[in-house]
């Protein structure tokens, strides 16, 4: 008898050991169970771990969005889209506004010293501000 229907076996196909099954099976559980095998590989790849937003932590479907470089986080860190249009929207200020005063920068501004500890980029009037008052 076929160890998974339970049918009659006219002929026998031996289980491959990884089966965990006892006995013999019928030619269609057999070819089922070479198809389910066969295909292993890519359904464990689905039951993997789902990313989630490196920022909010929320599983993330199709819709995650790879982080831009610029914004200085893990490459191939994945975002869900708010986040990504948050992190988009800050770094947009950031490279647009200074980043102590808060006042639209022009063409022109000044990249902080790293001892100031400074995100971004400050206008002149912060820069010099920061400056004079030594380290
Ligand atoms: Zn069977
Ligand atoms: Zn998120
Ligand atoms: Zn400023």
């Amino acid at each position: 008898m076929c160890a998974l229907c339970g049918r009659e076996l006219k002929h026998k196909y031996k289980p491959k050991d990884e089966w965990q099954i006892e006995g013999y099976l019928c030619s269609d559980c057999h070819i089922e169970k070479m198809k389910e095998f066969a295909s292993r590989p890519s359904q464990q790849q689905k039951q993997e771990e789902p990313d989630h937003c490196a920022v909010c932590k929320a599983e993330l479907g199709d819709v995650a969005v790879k982080a831009r470089w610029q914004w200085e986080m893990e490459p191939g860190t994945l975002l869900c889209q708010p986040c990504f249009n948050k992190k988009e929207a800050e770094y947009t200020k950031r490279l647009n506004f200074c980043a102590t005063c808060g006042a639209k920068m022009g063409f022109i501004r000044y990249n902080p010293k790293p001892a100031w500890k400074i995100k971004g980029q400050m206008c002149r009037k912060c820069w010099d501000a920061r400056n004079s008052q030594g380290k």
